[in-house]
């Protein structure tokens, strides 16, 4: 199984050491390339920590060796080595850093959008985009070439390239069909030019049989299924066909998450025995009943409800944005630019329909996933579509404790990211440090101080400069 790629130790090499301790950070300096294995420790003392499961310390410390987690909690209870390093970070907060469920890397270029983006670095470019806004991995549903992700993935696991661990599925659906009718035509080009897979045609049990098999043996731990036809633009996938996809993958241990038309699709796809929902649907339909059925099967849901809403807006005159585009860019989706982006004043009566839903997941404690869709549609971006989603599940109800849950050790545990997504002992220590409080207010997730992956302090400054070039 691939999620053993995630348990392994990632002692990164010593040439990629040097290159990122380049910056006079502070665990940069203590933890340099020609330290001792003791010297290799540092103590994070005085903090705020949300330890991503719902415990919260309001002062303690964390204890980080050679990219794992030692220790949390009081300094006086610490087992401490004779020689370590202090970070102190009184004031500030430090959570798991996140995980965003549901990505579509690659086709995004921030001028333009499609399968000519595609490449290594641009997959890269992604991930260090996520790397920036603190998250740790991201799901990516069924678009991208898989030799190519597997590499790239590689690349990151290995500690050769410093960006969010790289999680991918293949798609399946009828044959030439699944994403939206532009994204499709460009995914398919992707395919082509690559002449690698992406997405697998299913025309019969047969093929799903057939399918399932081919992609469990290229090593691949994900399938992503379309049940939506596009408006009568496409064909929907046919529930004796899901159903095999999912019995299928289910005898080689692979999950099946689901991109479902509506919430009237959601109760046999639960029959079938699907692992989760990369959309909620939210509305009456979704109401405490098909909650309930929803938690009783074990399914998570992925809300997604950024999507719509923020292409709408200005995001352009936001400076937590503004921090990782091109100022073209940045003004090209500013309020200056037009019409198109005037403000549009919330829908109260589905507002109140959303949150009603909304809150009939939250009470049948059915696992709420962050995920944003990014890089599905133009100008949907990676990272920063995730603190805004966070926004609006509080906006809904949500309390930002469990918002905070939904975005690191859920995601974790759902997609086979065993060692992360917690502050704890034996965890990788993947760490957001925040200058202000998120409890207090979920828009604090922005007041990103410090981002560590592995134990390694991502260079911020350096990525900010190069997202911004023209
Ligand atoms: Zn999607």
């Amino acid at each position: 199984m691939k999620t053993m790629h995630y348990l392994r130790s990632l002692q990164a090499p010593l040439h990629y050491l040097a290159a990122v301790f380049a910056t006079t950070l502070v665990l940069a300096t203590v933890i340099s390339p020609r330290a001792s294995a003791q010297e290799q420790v540092v103590l994070l003392q005085n903090a705020r920590i949300i330890v991503g499961d719902g415990t919260l310390f309001e002062s303690a410390s964390v204890l980080v060796a050679n990219g794992f987690i030692e220790a949390v909690g009081s300094r006086s209870d610490m087992n401490l080595p004779q020689e370590f390093a202090v970070l102190d970070l009184s004031g500030k907060t430090i959570m798991p850093t996140m995980i965003d469920a549901h990505v579509h890397l690659g086709y995004e270029a921030y001028s333009r959008w499609g399968s000519e983006n595609y490449d290594r670095e641009n997959l890269v470019d992604h991930l260090q985009r996520y790397a920036y806004y603190g998250f740790s991995a991201v799901f990516s549903a069924g678009s991208d070439p898989d030799m190519l992700a597997f590499s790239v993935q590689q690349e990151i696991e290995e500690g050769r390239v410093q960006a969010a661990r790289l999680l991918f599925a293949a798609g399946m659906a009828p044959p030439g069909q699944g994403p939206n009718d532009q994204f499709l035509e460009h995914a398919l080009a992707v395919a082509e030019k690559t002449g690698m897979n992406i997405l697998y045609g299913i025309a019969s049990e047969q093929d799903a049989e057939l399918a399932v098999k081919e992609v469990a043996e290229r090593g691949l731990d994900f399938i992503k299924i379309w049940v939506d036809d596009r408006g009568g633009s496409q064909q929907k996938l046919e529930p004796d066909l899901y159903r095999e996809i999912i019995r299928q993958a289910g005898s080689f241990n692979l999950q099946v998450f689901v991109h479902q038309q509506s919430a009237e699709d959601m109760s046999d796809l639960l029959d079938a025995g699907t692992d989760g929902f990369l959309h909620g649907r939210l509305g009456r339909n979704l109401d405490s009943a098909l909650a309930e059925r929803v938690h009783a099967a074990g399914a998570f849901i992925v809300p997604n409800l950024g999507l719509g809403e923020l292409r709408r807006q200005a995001i352009g005159d936001d400076e937590f944005l503004r921090e990782s585009l091109p100022v073209s860019v940045a003004n090209r989706l500013s309020s200056q630019a037009g019409a198109r982006f005037e403000s549009v004043p919330l829908n109260m009566q589905r507002e109140t329909e959303m949150a009603e839903s909304f809150k009939a997941l939250i009470d049948a404690e059915v696992d709420i996933l962050l995920g944003t869709d990014s890089g599905a549609v133009p100008d949907h971006f990676f990272g920063y579509t995730g603190h805004r989603e966070l926004e609006i599940f509080v906006r809904l109800g949500m309390e930002p404790m469990q918002a905070l849950i939904s975005a690191t050790s859920l995601p974790a545990g759902r997609l086979g990211l065993l060692n992360t997504g917690v502050i704890g002992p034996g965890y990788r220590a993947d760490l957001l440090v925040l200058d202000e409080n998120p409890l207090n207010d979920i828009r604090n997730t922005r007041s990103i101080s410090r981002v560590i992956l592995g134990g390694v302090e991502v260079d911020r400054g350096a990525l900010a400069e190069k997202f911004q070039r023209e």
